[in-house]
């Protein structure tokens, strides 16, 4: 059995969605597929919900009603026959009176993601209406009865696994399952969900909990690319990836798969095709435990970072000092990208500023404190990178005018960073693309 994951702009239109239930079909195999809301919806439930918790209805009301007739009119594009309208708008209706009966009652946390699991619930039960009318067996299993996460929002793979195949095995002889991405259940039992982009987290959790044959996960791109296609004009697909170099590379940037996913593939040793819905045949690319080559494979780049400097004299010839600096972000439950030390001062990167103050006034005890906002972390990822021959010579010689903060090597065999000022990354990745790749 095998895992297939569509995400929103997959399903985003009618034709789309046309398109998907041809894929599904093609092979024997039998499959779960996994689907992501209608592109737009996820982010106009975001507004929506965002709107009531500052109480400002009458903006959220219009958005419901927005979101209402954009599904009406998707529903007469995707279905044929009367009967079938009929039955999805039925559906739909039972969800916008939903999102209308949140607008009296007063806003929660719960309640936000209640309202955030619509756009799944509605784009899976919009396809099994298609694939119904289309006369193509299938069953849909709700994610809510299986898709589980613990109290520190860690997904509690041994219950999705009994669970799901309990799910299975009651409707033995079927072949084709489809069910929502992105939500599951907290340890409260409420409704929750896996943090946006999370439906390729679901599609490898259940890869993982059946030991599928492959998650394939279908796109809008044939693939991996060497470099980001929205920044750079020449960029070419990536045949074979390690979970390693995937990992670093869904980590620092790359858009197309979400980071978490890797673990589960990765731990259960289930193979991940990224696949093109637009293209159905191009190879893509597929990410398995061994990196297939050596040397440079891809670069990626992540926004949003700030550097903090903790510079003591204190820190000369001490032990202890950079647990002391460590526990302050364990603390703040603040993850750090990137370290580097000289004898006096330590530089890190962290992608979230939501503590920042709190971080910077506890770390003010041990030295001066200086931070670098706006900046971006471009990751070179590759095998065994020192292997290229002249690498560090040919990556710095390319950039030699861009004003780099930091570069962090060593740290694995996979993995150059370094942390520029983001005003400076399309420049970056441009000029990387010629000295590194030569395209
Ligand atoms: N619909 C969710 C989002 O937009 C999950 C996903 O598409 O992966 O974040
Ligand atoms: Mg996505």
């Amino acid at each position: 059995m095998k895992v297939m994951k569509f995400g929103g702009t997959s399903v985003g239109k009618p034709e789309r969605m046309h398109g998907v239930a041809k894929l599904i079909t093609r092979d024997n195999e039998s499959a779960i597929v996994v689907l992501s809301a209608l592109s737009g919806t996820t982010n106009l439930l975001v507004n929506i919900s965002e709107g009531l918790a500052s109480n400002e209805r009458s903006d959220a009301r219009q958005k419901i009603d927005q979101l209402e007739a954009q599904y009406m009119q998707f529903v007469e594009d995707l279905l044929q026959t009367d009967v079938a309208k009929e039955k999805a708008k039925k559906y739909l209706a039972e969800h916008f009176e939903f999102l209308n009966i949140i607008l009296k009652i007063s806003f929660s946390e719960a309640l936000n993601k209640d309202i955030l699991a619509q756009g799944e619930l509605m784009s899976t039960r919009l396809f099994s209406v298609y694939l119904e009318e289309q006369g193509i067996n299938h069953v849909l299993l709700p994610a809510l009865e299986f898709m589980q996460i613990d109290a520190y929002e860690e997904p509690q793979i041994g219950n999705i696994k009994v669970k799901l195949s309990q799910l299975i095995n009651a409707n033995s002889g079927q072949t084709l399952f489809i069910t929502q991405g992105y939500i599951c259940r907290n340890s409260k039992g409420e409704v929750d969900n896996l943090k946006r982009g999370g439906s390729d987290y679901s599609a490898s959790l259940i890869a993982a909990a059946i030991n599928a044959s492959v998650c394939e996960i279908w796109t809008d791109i044939d693939g991996m690319h060497n470099n980001d296609p929205r920044v750079v004009e020449k960029t070419i697909p990536i045949e074979q990836l390690s979970f390693d170099e995937a990992a670093e590379l869904a980590y620092f940037g790359a858009k197309i798969l979400h980071p978490a996913s890797i673990w589960p593939a990765q731990h259960f040793n289930i193979p991940v095709k990224l696949l093109n819905t637009m293209d159905p045949e191009a190879r893509g690319t597929i990410i398995l435990q061994e990196a297939g080559s050596v040397g440079i494979k891809a670069m990626a780049a992540k926004d949003g970072i700030v550097a903090i400097k903790i510079k003591s004299s204190r820190m000369l010839l001490a032990y202890g000092f950079l647990r002391k600096i460590f526990e302050v972000f364990e603390k703040y439950r603040t993850s750090i990208d990137m370290i580097t030390t000289s004898e006096v001062a330590v530089s890190l990167t962290i992608d979230s500023k939501q503590f920042l103050p709190e971080i910077l006034k506890e770390l003010e005890a041990f030295g001066s404190v200086e931070i670098d906002d706006n900046q971006t972390i471009v990751s070179i990822v590759g095998n065994e990178i020192a292997k290229t021959p002249d690498i560090m010579k040919r990556l710095f010689d390319s950039i030699s005018n861009i004003p780099v903060r930091m570069v962090s090597y060593g740290g694995s065999k996979h993995n150059i960073s370094l942390l520029i000022p983001a005003e400076y990354k399309v420049q970056t990745l441009q000029l990387l693309n010629k000295g590194v790749f030569g395209l």
